[in-house]
């Protein structure tokens, strides 16, 4: 039965309640307009961010995507609902179709996803992405993704098909504790750090293909000193690695913004955030120092595939 809000919100488009819930997220489900839609701001360089589901379901606390919630009490409760995107498969395959018409000698970049994990945990009964993969592997796109989830390598077989492709795997700091501060429900850094580590040798060397893998120290958060000289020493499974402030704090939606709940957790975190400039530069030259074999990049470049 569709409703016309979403069931336990007040107001929004309409939707299909599942009347379930996964882990503690309140699931809904929607038939998109369109799922390729116009990259602009951070990814710009992109044609097009694919977004399999609306909302998410790691909720972590800084997330900017909480800005594109469809109502004020939604984004309030970012990370306990997420919203599928029944369609997605079958309207990706006639937006891929119509591209083509137009842009018969030229393939399409794809950044997945901007606003929400491809790989959350509801992607492992759903497999709406993987779905995504079918769909684009025969276009051959040059696409992106960018995930938290060591699910990612059960696409392994997928993704190895593609010619242009990379993988970011999301690691914001080389402590556990304070991940568990700041994302609590996200997965653990040691398994994400294995995740990328299979995946970057999962695939064999094959003539024209180029194949890339970042990890996006984005925001950068904390490590503790105690972690931080075998965090970074791990990080040179990757061909990049990229760091970047927080995005700056807005009250008002539809702007990007960093989320009150991450604001109040900097002051836990005193003696890194008391001099945030400098600590992050302190970080971004022993980058510089321990991986010389790693290209370092800041912001909106490091996001791009090139
Ligand atoms: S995984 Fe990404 S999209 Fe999801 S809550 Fe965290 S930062 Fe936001």
């Amino acid at each position: 039965m569709v409703k016309s809000e979403y069931e336990g919100y007040s107001a929004g488009q309409q939707s299909i309640p599942l009347r379930e819930n996964f882990g503690t997220a309140q699931l809904y489900a929607q038939n998109a307009q369109s799922v390729l839609n116009k990259a602009t701001g951070f990814i710009s360089a992109y044609d097009f961010t694919l977004n399999p589901y609306r909302g998410c379901q790691y909720g972590c606390s800084y997330c900017y995507a909480a800005a594109f919630s469809p109502n004020s009490e939604m984004r309030q409760d970012w990370g306990n609902w997420v919203i599928i995107k029944k369609n997605a498969a079958e309207i990706l395959k006639k937006e891929l179709q119509s591209w083509y018409k137009k842009n018969p000698d030229s393939s399409p970049s794809i950044y997945m996803s901007s606003v929400t994990d491809p790989y959350q945990p509801i992607e492992t009964k759903e497999q709406l992405t993987r779905h995504l993969l079918e769909v684009m592997l025969p276009y051959q796109p040059t696409l992106v993704i960018q995930t938290r989830s060591p699910m990612i390598t059960r696409d392994v077989d997928i993704l190895q098909q593609f010619q242009r492709l990379r993988v970011n795997m999301s690691i914001p700091t080389g402590s556990e504790k304070v991940r568990k501060d700041f994302e609590p429900k996200s997965p653990s850094i040691p398994a994400r750090l294995q995740a990328i580590t299979k995946l970057r040798y999962s695939f064999p060397y094959r003539e024209n293909c180029e194949v890339r893998f970042s990890i996006t120290v984005t925001p950068l958060l904390p490590t503790l000193p105690e972690d931080e000289a075998n965090f970074i020493s791990k990080l040179e499974v990757v061909d990049r690695v990229v760091i970047q402030d927080f995005h700056a704090s807005n009250a008002r939606s539809l702007i990007a913004s960093t989320r009150e709940e991450a604001l109040a957790l900097k002051q836990k975190y005193a003696w890194w955030y008391n001099s945030e400039q400098q600590s992050y530069r302190k970080f971004k030259n022993k980058l510089i120092a321990m991986l010389p074999g790693v290209e370092i990049m800041e912001g909106k470049e490091g996001f791009g595939y090139e």
